[in-house]
């Protein structure tokens, strides 16, 4: 019990120091002033409105961290989560049951502690700075959708991971990373034409004329393009964005329809070929590939944990697996124990795939660049996403390397000014750390 406290205690404190690193390195770097190359870009009104945007979205972080973290050791600590165990045990229902709603019941205790966050997050900080355009009819509706989806997909994955255990025994944990890996390819293939549908509309891009150079850029770079779609991301917020989904005839990309008014179509061709570098250098199927490799380590190590009766013990629930072994209620727990265990896990491995997943962004701008050569579109694509986002200029290294996906934007402008002249080698690219999804 003390070591799986300790271990979410150690989350969340390595979380919340590294936020407040963050801030200070923010603050100092104001102070400093912006870097004379993009000093004519951002005014002092903006930089003093994305420093406190920056902060209050920090502070959120610290208090909805410290509530979920508080809740699962509560949970633990005052001994409710033998408690439904031992309940849902004495149900009169098929052991594959008892152990869903026992996963179910804690799942839904985490979801709710984090709807005071979405609220205040939603209606609050995001209206304030301009950005939510949600009503309550639609986050309700959003949290009812997502609710269900999330339940329906878990009690399918938990079924099939149920059944491994009691058929296999040993070695469930091979058939469940098969059915783990079999089930992202069919989320990735399903998600746009399935789930994401159920959330925004998506109609082919208005704008023809654009439409038709995307084709073409497309065609030329020999790039599959099932579609080039348009979504209403304005019902929720005004973020602008572009992303690329799916996977063989679903694989469309999709524009926020906020980002389509405000960018030129030679900006946006841009972050089309951004898109495309991903695709001609197999950065999605890359990534993939790195996460089911390491679930696959995952479910191994966690297979031969959950066999040993420590663990039960740590929760107060070795009694029941003296009596019923690794079954029924208690493959519920596990699984979610193992779920909150990933978090901080997590963290400690996100350094490795943040590193991969900046790296691709530099090759794929860099790709861009050679498909559409000028500088000046896709510097201006991110600029204006950066304005737009009010993403943070000043990041601290360390916060970047745990965090940041995308290469902070100064870094990437920078990297796109050196292959313009010449100079861009790889080496730039391992070291430096954009907040924008393209
Ligand atoms: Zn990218």
């Amino acid at each position: 019990m003390i070591l799986l406290i300790s271990i979410l205690f150690f989350g969340y404190l390595v979380t919340s120091l590294l936020s407040g690193l963050n801030l200070a390195h923010l603050k100092a770097s104001i102070q400093k002033g912006l870097p004379p190359e993009v000093s004519d870009l951002f005014d002092a009104t903006k930089v003093a409105q994305i420093a406190e945007y920056t902060v209050a979205k920090t502070r959120l972080g610290y208090w909805s961290e410290f509530v979920s973290t508080a809740v699962v050791i509560i949970l633990f600590a005052a001994g409710i989560v033998p408690q439904i165990t031992l309940w849902a045990d004495a149900l009169a229902v098929a052991p594959l049951l008892q152990g869903l709603a026992v996963m179910l019941i804690l799942m839904l205790i985490g979801y709710l502690s984090g709807i005071p966050a979405s609220l205040y997050s939603d209606f609050k900080l995001e209206k304030k700075y301009g950005f939510s355009t949600i009503t309550i009819k639609t986050w309700l509706g959003d949290q009812v959708k997502s609710l269900l989806i999330s339940g329906i997909l878990m009690a399918l994955l938990f079924s099939g991971f149920y059944l491994f255990i009691n058929w296999l025994e040993n070695w469930w944990w091979l058939a469940a990373w098969g059915l783990v890996v079999a089930f992202t390819f069919l989320m990735i293939y399903l998600s746009p034409v399935v789930l994401m549908p159920l959330f925004n509309k998506f109609v082919p891009l208005e704008d023809e004329v654009l439409k038709n150079k995307i084709l073409e850029m497309a065609r030329k770079a020999d790039f599959p393009l099932a579609g080039v779609y348009q979504m209403d991301a304005s019902k929720r917020s005004t973020h602008d964005n572009a992303f690329f989904t799916g996977m063989g005839r679903t694989r469309r990309i999709v524009f926020y329809d906020t980002m389509v008014k405000n960018y030129s179509h030679q900006e946006l061709l841009s972050v089309m070929g951004h898109e495309i570098g991903h695709w001609k250098m197999k950065h999605i199927f890359k990534m993939i590939l790195a996460v089911s490799v390491l679930s696959g380590v995952l479910l191994f190590a966690a297979s031969r944990v959950l066999a040993h009766p420590w663990i039960y013990n740590a929760i107060g629930l070795g009694d029941l697996f003296i009596d019923t072994g690794f079954n029924g209620p208690l493959i519920g727990v596990a699984l979610y124990v193992v779920s909150i265990l990933l978090e901080p896990l997590n963290l400690l491995l996100s350094p490795l795939m943040n590193w991969q997943s900046r790296k691709y962004e530099y090759q794929s701008d860099a790709y861009a660049l050679k498909l559409n050569p000028s500088a000046g579109d896709m510097k201006g694509a991110l600029i204006k996403l950066s304005q737009k986002n009010l993403s943070n200029l000043f990041p601290h290294p360390l916060y970047v390397i745990f965090h940041y996906s995308h290469p902070p934007l100064l870094a990437r402008l920078k990297a796109i000014d050196d292959l313009e002249k010449g100079k861009g080698n790889s080496s730039n690219y391992a070291t430096s750390t954009a907040t924008s999804d393209t």
